[in-house]
């Protein structure tokens, strides 16, 4: 169940019964259904698959309140090694390695191939002779929908900015 804000921005992915929840209480309301019935003890509802939240919900821009994971890192570099634009082997890099300092913060971690990785090893990129494409930040919240989500639903698509052939 994709969720939106007010604004119509995506949020987050959250499960039905989590989406009937905020319906029945008039937090959210429907934008786009699957036209396929949800039974409950109480009525019969058509099933949601885009919800939007009736109130601006502030999302946290703090990263640390966005959990780093492999999926969600390589999402984020489009599933393409930093250094060296490989799409197989793929590993999670800090690019200050830990040795140095470098922490384990979206800033500080890329996605990059294992050859890549093995290459650069306790050094620092531009010691190795080794270039980021693009300095790394926090994703954008599309970036944790796609990872809650592997398949998109095609209703999902045009709040999401991606095209309808992109998976
Ligand atoms: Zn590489």
């Amino acid at each position: 169940m994709l969720v939106l804000n007010a604004t119509y921005e995506p949020i987050h992915v959250c499960t039905v019964r989590r989406a009937v929840v905020l319906l029945l209480k008039q937090k959210a309301e429907v934008v786009e259904e699957t036209g396929r019935l949800l039974h409950s003890a109480a009525a019969t509802v058509t099933r949601p698959a885009v919800i939007r939240l009736v109130s601006y919900v502030k999302i946290p821009r703090d990263p640390h309140r966005r959990k780093i994971t492999r999926r969600a890192v390589f999402a984020r570099d489009d599933w393409t090694c930093q250094y060296c634009g490989s799409r197989t082997q793929l590993t999670v890099d800090h690019v200050v390695p830990r040795s140095k300092g470098g922490g384990s913060t979206w800033d500080n971690i890329v996605a990059a191939c294992a050859p890549c990785n093995r290459r650069k090893g306790d050094s620092l990129p531009r010691q190795v002779g080794m270039t980021l494409a693009r300095s790394p930040r926090t994703p954008s919240p599309e970036v944790f929908v796609q990872v809650a989500s592997p398949t998109i639903p095609a209703t999902w698509r045009q709040y999401l900015g991606v095209g309808p052939l992109a998976a």
